[in-house]
């Protein structure tokens, strides 16, 4: 494979026999399906669709794209692809930071984990080459994410060094445990580090510089392109302009006073719509009292980080930089909970734990719920108790009494105490922070997701919140049905376009596919246009659910659950609302030209999948 931009070596790592294979990538599937979650799609494809997520055969891909490590904007991100325990499903999982950028400058485009090793290992990346190490010995197994980093940095250093690793919760395989990297950035959803956890693979270390990062094959050309998507970039006031824009100033979190402004914060396991005192843990409030700086990705100019000091009360003296929108939501409005420094210290406990935030929270919403329906003897959760949620937090990391049925999914606890209604969650996945009752594309996004309910796999609240209009579509009425299937087969297939080049999806507020097409084309030397993205964007969304269909997802799996279709919302904004989810499906399938949620023999040759 001779296109820019790639390394084209993967590395093959058995973990069951220590051996490790380099394999060249394939042109055809460069073409077909570009890299990072594409290219993880593929390879997860192809080792079927049947596994079990936890056993040995199930694959683990860490990938990254012709964009990562170079100079395009936002390029820091890398893709963790395989089965996820949590929904069954496959599933793709993205973080930032630097370890992307590090994997590639270290001559890897990816790394592909199968097996299990005996006994508790770590991988450390260098040169082109990966070697496997004991990780008991250098005392890392069973350490929290913040010693185990700290302990391998003892051995590799610092500088120029990214560590991805678990924390106890992916050792105990929770169904929900996340991969962490550089402490506070993670690949959160699905259940990741389970599966890497199942391997007793603790951490990946990766040692890469700078000075080796790809250079475009056509370095005019690409110049011209950087300048024109940096210049479409500093110029969005609204959203990522430096220093300027929302993201900018105030984080994912500007977004808390604007849903909940609109009806759709679902608050108390959305029993309500709306959030009281929302705004005393919004973006604003955070950057007036406890903001002490803005960290950033590889190549982002935006710096949407946003790192908390707690200086006061039970919890001063913590400082961590991941006050999201989705994680303040998950432990405040979803839990009843408006104290931000408690909320600060839950989200620092999950980062620690290794947990995935958003189901934690939910983990929590539905133990509470189920409290006060009366289902837990002697084990209850009242609604913002921030104690008890975070005693509750280290019981499921560590698998302890009821912390046990959650380990498991929220999903799966609801249903054991009686009560499978109250868990708010799609193919086994709980919901993000925007109720679909106030935002209906979103709706229709959860129930179609691929890896269950995630607002990341096409993010319409950018045009149904914030108003930026991606494409052709124009609609940005949260409220509104109709035009909202287009809207979403759009935001889908753009977004997994940018998770296939792998630069971070905030880049499409302001820059389009035509600014992507120009820097791929001049970094590979492989022409593409903005078409040509959006068909490898449907190809690779297609694949994944093909594969979902193969592993038992067939007709009539894509829904949301009845409190979206039958309770009315109660905030301003969306008072009297439920989410008309039968009448978009109905388009969407039309548009996607698939059968109830099936994709039919002639799309998948449509699309050259088979
Ligand atoms: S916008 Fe935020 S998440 Fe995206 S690359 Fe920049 S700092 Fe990272």
């Amino acid at each position: 494979m001779n296109f820019g931009g790639y390394c084209n070596k993967v590395a093959w790592v058995d973990l069951t026999t220590g051996q490790i294979e380099y394999k060249p990538i394939d042109e055809e599937d460069a073409r077909k399906y570009i890299g990072s979650r594409g290219l993880g799609a593929k390879y997860v494809f192809d080792n079927g669709p049947e596994v079990d997520p936890l056993g040995p055969e199930n694959i683990l891909c860490l990938m990254t794209g012709p964009l990562t490590g170079t100079d395009v904007n936002l390029s820091g991100r890398i893709a963790v692809c395989t089965k996820s325990p949590l929904t069954g499903t496959i599933v793709d999982s993205h973080h930032g930071g630097w370890s992307g950028a590090r994997l590639k400058w270290a001559g890897l485009d990816g790394i592909v984990f199968k097996g299990k090793s005996e006994k508790p290992v770590y991988a450390y990346v260098e040169n082109g080459e990966v070697s496997l190490h004991d990780a008991s010995s250098c005392d890392a197994w069973g350490k929290s994410v913040p010693v185990a980093v700290k302990k391998l940095q003892e051995i590799h250093g610092e500088k120029d060094v990214s560590v991805m690793t678990i924390g106890v919760a992916g050792e105990k395989m929770v169904s929900f445990a996340n991969i962490m990297n550089e402490h506070d950035r993670a690949s959160g959803r699905g259940g990741t580090g389970a599966v890497m956890g199942s391997k007793n693979l603790k951490a990946i270390v990766v040692k890469g510089v700078h000075a080796n990062r790809p250079r475009p094959v056509n370095k005019e050309g690409f110049k011209e392109a950087h300048a024109a998507a940096l210049e479409q970039l500093k110029d969005e006031d609204y959203t990522t302009s430096p220093r300027k824009g929302g993201l900018s100033v105030y984080g994912t979190n500007v977004l808390m006073n604007m849903v909940n402004a609109i009806g759709a914060m679902p608050t108390r396991n959305a029993q309500s719509t709306y959030f009281e005192p929302h705004e005393m843990i919004s973006g604003e409030t955070i950057e007036e009292t406890i903001l002490v700086g803005n960290p950033t990705c590889h190549a982002c100019p935006v710096a949407c980080k946003k790192e908390v000091e707690i200086t006061e009360g039970a919890h001063a003296g913590l400082r961590m930089e991941s006050f999201e929108y989705e994680s303040a939501w998950a432990f405040g409005a979803n839990c009843d909970l408006s104290d931000a420094a408690a909320v600060s210290a839950l989200i620092a406990s999950c980062n620690e734990y290794g947990l995935d935030t958003i189901e934690s929270g939910n983990a929590l919403s539905v133990t509470m719920e189920a409290s006060e329906r009366g289902l837990l003897d002697g084990d209850g959760l009242a609604w913002g108790d921030s104690d008890g949620m975070l005693e509750l937090l280290g019981k499921i990391a560590t698998r302890e009494g009821i912390g046990d049925d959650l380990a498991n999914a929220p999903a799966k606890a609801a249903m054991k105490w009686g009560a499978p209604e109250i868990s708010m969650s799609v193919k086994g996945m709980s919901i993000p922070a925007y109720d679909p009752r106030g935002i209906k594309g979103m709706g229709l996004g959860y129930a179609t997701s691929n890896r269950g309910a995630c607002h990341l796999r096409g993010y319409t609240p950018a045009a149904e919140v914030v108003g930026n209009v991606l494409h052709s579509t124009g609609v940005t009425d949260p409220l509104e049905v109709e035009g909202k299937a287009k809207l979403t087969i759009i935001f889908q297939n753009v977004h997994t376009v940018t998770d296939c080049l792998n630069i971070c999806k905030f880049a499409t507020f302001a820059e389009n596919l035509d600014t992507f097409a120009a820097q791929y084309s001049t970094i590979t030397g492989n022409p593409m246009d903005a078409d040509g993205l959006l068909k490898v964007g449907e190809r690779v969304f297609n694949l994944e659910r093909y594969y979902n269909n193969l592993a038992g997802f067939g007709e009539g799996s894509d829904y949301l659950p009845e409190r979206f279709l039958k309770e009315p919302a109660d905030g301003p904004g969306s008072k009297g609302q439920v989410c008309e989810l039968d009448v978009m499906l109905e388009e969407y399938y039309t548009e996607r030209g698939w059968v109830n949620g099936v994709v039919p023999e002639s799309k998948l040759k449509e699309l050259e999948i088979i």
